[in-house]
């Protein structure tokens, strides 16, 4: 069966970074949403407690729940469905999220500061404030997302500047001891100073990458995880010009090219690679092995004799080739595949 590895020295070596950014690893909550972007929730929880991180982010209450013994703090960003829990704190996306909490539940103000997704409106804020403390409600934290952290341009002080606006003259008048929050990965890493004082939700760059506009200067950080994919037979019988796969778009050039059939396909999450793609081998694996006709369902073939084949140790270049962020090609990966830590 294809796998997956989770290099525990690279991880460790990003979350390291990461500390290097804040004054304390207190501050540092691993987002860990979406199956930690595809990198296997319980592992990666695991790991970030082993390496001494207190706080957690996920997207909803089973993710939560199955982490729930090793945190601290857990932040549910979309929750749907409430447990009470010391560790457990919901976000309030909306003012009609307000009427579905009790008084023992630890809640979260998301403030929309130019994002436009999710979140209270500045303007909305003052009554969700005055809503929150009519219902004797426990807010612990207030927090904003940025739009373009990750590209040039002014929006991210933009919205820096009206968070903290907001903070220091709504928030700090009606509440104390919130939690304040407003970094995802880009934003620390392209704060100028270190972040002193608020938590700082890192995802993406635990997992070694980040992307956005180059002329950013960024640390280099170390991907996590390898795709592996399992011999399951050769096709030891080829000629010159046979072509091979689904619409035959890879041609036999020399006999003697070892070809084998790997078990990992689209259904895990390795797409469909453009033909033009193959054919012009842009995809390569870590060896310089490359494909041979289009990925199917389930298998793929590779110039390769070898039993276990590393098809990726890092998704740059497939986000490249499918024209999208390492974060899409990450969480694609099935859940089926076996995860382990090497
Ligand atoms: C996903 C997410 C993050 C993490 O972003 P990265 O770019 O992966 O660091 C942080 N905050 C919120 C609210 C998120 O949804």
């Amino acid at each position: 069966m294809s796998y997956i590895t989770i290099s525990k020295d690279n991880y460790f070596y990003n979350l390291q970074r990461v500390v290097e950014r804040v004054e304390s690893i207190e501050q540092v909550a691993v987002v860990l949403k979406d199956n930690a972007y595809g990198h296997g929730l319980s592992i990666m929880a695991n790991l970030a407690k082993e390496f001494g991180v207190k706080r957690a982010v996920v997207r909803n209450l089973q993710e939560a729940e199955e982490i729930k013994e090793l945190f601290e703090y857990i932040l549910i960003l979309a929750p749907d469905g409430v447990v009470e829990r010391e560790n457990y704190f919901y976000t309030i996306n909306s003012i009609d999220d307000i009427y579905k909490y009790g008084k023992n539940i630890n809640l979260e103000l998301k403030i929309d500061t130019g994002m436009h997704r999710l979140g209270i409106s500045p303007m909305e804020l003052y009554f969700a404030m005055n809503l929150i403390k009519n219902r004797s409600l426990r807010l612990r934290g207030f927090f904003t997302h940025f739009r373009e952290a990750d590209e040039l341009s002014s929006t991210l002080f933009v919205q820096r500047e009206l968070f903290k606006t907001l903070k220091e003259n709504v928030i700090d008048s009606c509440f104390n001891d919130l939690n304040i929050h407003s970094n995802n990965s880009a934003g620390l890493f392209r704060s100028g100073q270190k972040i002193s004082s608020e938590m700082v939700r890192v995802g993406i760059a635990s997992y070694g990458y980040l992307s956005g506009d180059n002329s950013l200067k960024f640390p280099s950080l170390k991907p996590v995880l390898s795709l592996w994919g399992e011999r399951v037979g050769g096709l030891n019988y080829l000629k010159k010009g046979f072509r091979v796969g689904y619409g035959g778009v890879s041609k036999v050039e020399n006999p003697k090219d070892r070809l084998s059939v790997y078990d990992i396909g689209y259904a895990d999450g390795f797409k469909r690679l453009p033909e033009k793609d193959i054919v012009s081998r842009t995809f390569q694996t870590p060896n310089g092995n490359y494909l041979y006709g289009k990925v199917s369902m389930d298998s793929t073939i590779f110039n390769s004799h070898k039993e276990d084949l590393e098809i990726f140790n890092s998704v740059s270049d497939l986000a490249k080739i499918f024209n999208t962020i390492e974060y899409e090609i990450l969480v694609g990966l099935s859940e089926r595949i076996k995860r382990r830590v090497i």
